[in-house]
């Protein structure tokens, strides 16, 4: 049974006019970078509810979410209004396996995002156990439009501080933007783009974890397949863990 926890809204981030973070203070159970939780509002008496992974690291003071506001949408157009100080539910454990201990080891470890599932890895990126265990880390970050690039001071620090290890991959669909690629993440890995930017092969040594529109996921894998990788279950490990949490 879902327990929940009332929560209170510390900062409402507006990136666009639809794309935000919400920065929220709970008291929640401890959970694993990876996870997601439930975020629930009263609307007319009834708990909506949907579910959003953490953008934020496990020992982080406050929890962090990144949605867009879909303005047809139930739950996030009432989000979009909340403001310091407004009260939320979420749910009291967090839940999932796209965790850095479903993933095998390898050398190169490719984060693979469209949208707002970027905030998935960045609560992966911002603990330890990534850097410790892979060579390589190579963070894909595919959006519509170039203001969609978030979280670019926090990449920005993630470089600085792993500065041999991690190879940041923006790819912008719908605009034209200078040191950005400007297709769909398919294409950079079959024109072997992306590889050569990374410096790095795709082969039995690459982790993938894929992240974000269900689409993405289906034709990224089928790329992949290509490259003789197969999808990470637990009784037959492989190389591509998948998120399926955006239904
Ligand atoms: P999205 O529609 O999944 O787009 C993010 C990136 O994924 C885009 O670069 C898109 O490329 C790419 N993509 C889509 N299908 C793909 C595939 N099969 N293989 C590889 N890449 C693929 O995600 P989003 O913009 O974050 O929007 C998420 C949801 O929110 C959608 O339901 C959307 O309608 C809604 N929404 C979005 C916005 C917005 O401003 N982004 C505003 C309101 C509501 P393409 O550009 O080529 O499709």
């Amino acid at each position: 049974m879902e327990e929940w926890q009332q929560g209170e809204v510390i900062e409402n981030i507006k990136w666009t006019s639809n794309l935000a973070s919400l920065k929220i203070k709970a008291d929640i159970m401890p959970h694993q970078a990876g996870q997601f939780t439930k975020i629930g509002l009263k609307v007319n008496d009834n708990l909506i509810t949907r579910a959003y992974s953490y953008a934020s690291a496990p020992d982080e003071k406050l929890l962090e979410i990144i949605y867009i506001n879909i303005p047809t949408g139930t739950l996030s157009p009432k989000l979009h209004q909340l403001k310091k100080g407004d009260k939320i539910q979420i749910m009291k454990q967090a839940t999932g396996y796209f965790t850095m201990e479903e993933v095998p080891d390898g050398k190169n470890l490719w984060m693979v995002a469209t949208g707002t599932a970027l905030g998935v890895f960045l609560a992966l990126l911002k603990t330890d156990l990534p850097w410790q265990r892979f060579k390589k880390i190579v963070l894909v970050h595919g959006v519509r439009h170039s203001d969609e690039l978030i979280y670019q001071d926090l990449i920005q620090e993630l470089n600085k501080t792993y500065p041999n290890q991690l190879s940041y991959i923006r790819t912008v669909t719908r605009d034209k933007v200078a040191d950005c690629f400007n297709y769909r993440i398919p294409i950079g890995i079959e024109s072997r783009d992306f590889q050569s930017y990374a410096n790095i092969e795709i082969n039995e040594d690459s982790q993938f974890m894929l992240c974000g529109n269900p689409q993405m996921i289906k034709d990224t894998s089928v790329t992949l397949n290509s490259f003789g990788l197969k999808r990470n279950r637990r009784a037959k490990p492989g190389n591509i863990t998948v998120e399926r949490y955006w239904l």
